[in-house]
């Protein structure tokens, strides 16, 4: 099996392919209230996500995240994750969700071979959760995290992303949950996006979060990571009430670029190979497909695609937002 490397030596072993730019939340610092969504003859279909995902795996990819928008919107998604589960990822099939939906199809997605789901949560909170998603959704998504448990999937993770003075009061009752639930909660710094409101003052570290629970009596110790892992780096807990099931981790996009031990790369909805989340070097793979290109001609973009990958992002502690070399795209419209 070919093995895709990128142009600065990285090997790609993980993709995270977004179905959909739509969703049924509104995130503040993900997207708009008055969002606009494309076409939907403009997103990838299931034969072309099937597709696209067997190429990727004739060049060693091991591990597949599907994610979006919101992937669970969309009601093929059983099929999609049941195409993905015959080629057969070693790494695993991974869904980000936000939970709302997920009941539906938590067991149909089981079946079809999802190994693991990470639900995004920022608050412990109705109150603070309906600031952040602007939508009443809080009690649906814990129940999810509740099912999700509850079903045999290998590891179900929390997300939060944290913002000073709007969610950062949650952080405690967060990191709380991994005490009697075999839950992994990753706390992750705020990144500025499309249009999205950042300023560095709402930027809060993960060295603060970890320092906020270390007064609180918490004793962190380091996970060793897989070479298939995504960015988080994670930590057993003990506190006071002694040793937690779950761990908490921290993605630090922000203050500590893991960018040298890259090994991701993005398919968004609309079938753009791209090579970092704040990248200008895309490559589209959909319209080539869509115009008969062979697997040899998409293979050929795929290898293209890796080797201009770009080295590292441009985010940094001080930055000035101004400055950045950011794309249009929102979160939700590059696949988080
Ligand atoms: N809708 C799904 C969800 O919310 O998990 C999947 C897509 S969402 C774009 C993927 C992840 O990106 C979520 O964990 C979300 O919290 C994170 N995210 C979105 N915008 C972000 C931002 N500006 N900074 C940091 N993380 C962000
Ligand atoms: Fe939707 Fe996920 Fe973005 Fe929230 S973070 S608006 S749930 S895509």
């Amino acid at each position: 099996m070919a093995e895709l490397v990128d142009g600065h030596g990285r090997r790609v072993t993980y993709v995270r392919i977004s179905v959909t730019d739509r969703c049924n939340l509104r995130c503040v610092y993900c997207m708009a209230e008055d969002q606009k969504f494309r076409p939907l003859p403009h997103l990838m279909t299931r034969e072309e996500i099937a597709r696209s995902a067997r190429l990727l795996r004739s060049f060693g990819i091991e591990k597949i995240r599907l994610t979006g928008g919101e992937p669970t919107t969309r009601p093929d998604l059983p099929g999609i994750v049941s195409d993905l589960s015959a080629i057969g990822f070693p790494g695993g099939l991974a869904l980000s969700t936000n939970g709302v939906l997920f009941p539906r199809m938590a067991r149909e997605l089981l079946a079809a071979g999802l190994t693991r789901v990470n639900i995004s949560l920022d608050s412990a909170e109705a109150e603070h959760f309906r600031k952040m998603a602007r939508r009443d959704h809080f009690q649906p998504v814990r129940d999810a995290i509740d099912l999700a448990l509850a079903l045999p999937f290998e590891a179900v993770k929390l997300n939060a992303v944290v913002i000073r003075s709007f969610n950062d009061d949650q952080v405690r009752p967060l990191a709380a949950m991994t005490y009697d639930k075999n839950l992994h909660v990753r706390f992750i710094e705020f990144m500025p996006f499309g249009d999205n409101e950042w300023n560095e003052s709402d930027w809060v570290g993960w060295e603060e979060i970890r320092g906020r629970l270390e007064a609180d009596g918490y004793v962190l110790s380091s996970v060793q990571k897989s070479a298939v892992a995504g960015p988080a780096d994670e930590f057993r807990v003990v506190s006071g009430r002694g040793e937690h099931r779950g761990t908490i981790g921290f993605i630090t996009p922000v203050s500590d670029r893991f960018c040298d031990s890259c090994n991701r790369m993005r398919l968004t909805q609309d079938g753009f190979l791209k090579g970092c989340l704040f990248g200008h070097s895309d490559v589209d793979l959909l319209r080539p497909m869509r115009l008969g290109a062979t697997d040899e001609e998409l293979s050929t973009l795929i290898r293209h695609a890796a080797e201009v990958k770009e080295q590292r992002h441009p985010m940094f502690v001080g930055m000035d937002r101004a400055r950045l070399p950011l794309h249009g795209r929102n979160m939700s419209e590059v696949g988080g």
